[in-house]
């Protein structure tokens, strides 16, 4: 059987939190930093003030910017790590666009066998769906990588199980929310949780 680990990328490989308040201000959005994290208490794509347009807004002044973004040295061993026992996928809300070119210039593209984000659907439900089919995953086997809740809840919805953490978008007391199956507060610590977690299914 294969062992999947699906990674959400904003907030968990990289920490986009800045960039993307940032971005958003840039476009006139009112909220606050705090006010900003409760876009992604449920699937951002629905939360009410996102429209279609300030989305593309979005990305056209971010794509660039996700050029320019290297990865941490220890993140990207990690996932060289976890390469070797483990199939890893990508399935964000951000552009596969912006997420393949980050991918590529910091040479970690070959080390994922997917990557779905927007252009493949907005519902983070639907992707999980789609890649357990098309890969043969199974819930018992695949475990969800993710900084916010409502990465968490969308999991759940498939019955995958979650470990958050807590360095992203979100801190240790709003993830606790969607009850994860466990939360680190670095990333080296997710090689000896996903064991745990994958051992005690099997
Ligand atoms: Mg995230």
């Amino acid at each position: 059987m294969i062992k999947a680990i699906i990674f959400d990328f904003d907030g968990v490989i990289h920490n986009t939190l800045e960039l993307a308040y940032k971005i958003n201000k840039k476009l006139g959005a009112m909220a606050t930093l705090e006010e900003y994290k409760d876009f992604f208490n449920g699937n951002i794509y629905q939360h009410k003030q996102i429209f279609p347009e300030k989305v593309k807004k979005f990305f056209k002044l971010q794509n660039p910017k996700f050029k320019k973004l290297i990865i941490k040295q220890n993140i990207k061993e990690e996932l060289y790590k976890l390469e070797q026992d483990y199939d890893l996928f990508i399935i964000s809300s951000n552009m596969e666009a912006a997420l393949n070119s980050y991918l590529k210039n910091n040479k970690i593209e070959h080390i994922f066998k997917e990557v779905l984000g927007l252009e493949s659907h907005k519902s983070k439900v639907y992707k999980f769906r789609w890649l357990m089919k098309k890969h043969g995953l199974g819930k018992n086997n695949s475990v969800f990588i993710t900084d916010t809740l409502g990465d968490i809840l969308e999991a759940k919805r498939v019955g995958i199980k979650t470990i958050a953490v807590d360095y992203g978008f979100h801190d240790r007391a709003r993830l606790e929310r969607g009850r994860p199956h466990k939360i680190v507060s670095d990333f080296r610590e997710l090689a000896v949780e996903i064991k745990i977690l994958m051992e005690s299914e099997s």
